[in-house]
């Protein structure tokens, strides 16, 4: 199963600038030590429990944070679509409205707000920018952080990513990258002498349920997995813990089962991420619907005896806190 056409065309795009959703530094969830994670726009797939939305679309957006707004309505005359109103709440307070329908995301009303409640969600930066955003915090990484793409699909541009990460190795920095594995074989050959590991995301054994939940079969997911195990990389697979979606015995078990069975001395075993709902409010500045917002987090001692049944079927599983 191929890419859609319009990722192709992103997949080819130029290499010296990407739209970046975010840059975060000091995190120590997205690969070993501590890290600057650097987010870029687009993805080909579209999870239902996704916790950055504003990466999903590969152009940019202006995104809304209503707790921040103080209804100055500094933004009004910034619009050149006249997008933006204010509306009165029930509790009297005003409050920035923006008309999707007619906003264009050009950006021209971010610079108007001094509380900061508009943001654009994917400006683009260069090759040279994003370096130097990972080399800011050099000198905390230690012998085990360092620089990590994801997205969104961070693959959807591997010619930028390669491009950054040559100048991160040359000059000492660890590369990581977080991919869905649902990209073409030519991204992950661009990449691949310049990245130290690979978070490979894991989501439903069944191509059917994965489809129904992601908007795409798992097999060239799988078919990308196993040739980048063939290649001799380090890489840790992920799997995003979704209640009700993929947390059956069956599928862990099946899970186990597929990493186990990668033909690599280099896999470093599954890490778990239980679902949490802190992309809720991302939504709300999007103005999109969150359409699992029933859904509750696993309980630790569900997540507890996942790990230990995937531990027992000899695969190294950790979860991710
Ligand atoms: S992004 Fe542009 S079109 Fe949209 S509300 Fe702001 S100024 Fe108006
Ligand atoms: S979005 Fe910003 S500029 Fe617009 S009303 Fe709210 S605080 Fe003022």
């Amino acid at each position: 199963m191929g890419l859609p056409e319009s990722l192709l065309a992103t997949d080819q795009t130029e290499a010296h600038t990407a739209r970046v959703s975010n840059v975060q530094f000091y995190n120590v969830h997205d690969g070993p030590g501590i890290r600057t994670v650097v987010f870029l726009k687009g993805c080909p797939l579209t999870c239902k429990w996704c916790s950055n939305p504003e990466t999903i679309s590969t152009q940019q957006e202006l995104g809304l944070n209503r707790s921040l707004c103080t209804g100055c309505g500094a933004c009004l005359d910034a619009c050149p679509q006249k997008a933006i109103s204010l509306i009165k709440k029930p509790c009297g307070r005003r409050e920035a409205s923006v008309d999707r329908g007619l906003c264009t995301d050009c950006g021209d009303c971010v610079a108007s707000c001094i509380p900061k409640a508009l943001t654009m969600y994917g400006d683009p930066m260069s090759v040279e920018q994003v370096f130097k955003e990972f080399q800011k915090d050099k000198m905390f990484f230690g012998p085990e952080g360092g620089a990590t793409f994801s997205g969104g699909e961070a693959l959807l541009h591997p010619d930028f990513v390669a491009e950054v990460f040559a100048l991160c190795k040359a000059d000492g920095i660890h590369t990581c990258l977080e991919t869905t594995g649902s990209v073409s074989r030519r991204a992950l050959e661009k990449v691949l002498p310049v990245t130290d590991l690979f978070l490979f995301d894991l989501k439903h054994m069944d191509s059917e349920i994965h489809r129904l939940w992601t908007g795409a079969p798992n097999t060239l997911i799988h078919d990308n997995a196993r040739w980048l195990a063939s290649q001799g990389v380090q890489i840790l697979f992920r799997v995003p813990l979704i209640p009700g979606f993929n947390d059956c015995p069956d599928n862990v078990q099946a899970m186990a089962a597929f990493v186990g069975g990668l033909d690599s001395e280099n896999i470093d075993g599954i890490e778990l991420l239980p679902y949490h709902a802190m992309g809720t409010g991302k939504y709300q500045s999007l103005d999109q619907d969150y359409l699992l917002c029933d859904l509750k987090v696993p309980e630790e001692a569900l997540v507890e005896a996942l790990r230990k049944e995937i531990s027992a079927l000899g695969v190294p599983c950790s979860i991710s806190r």
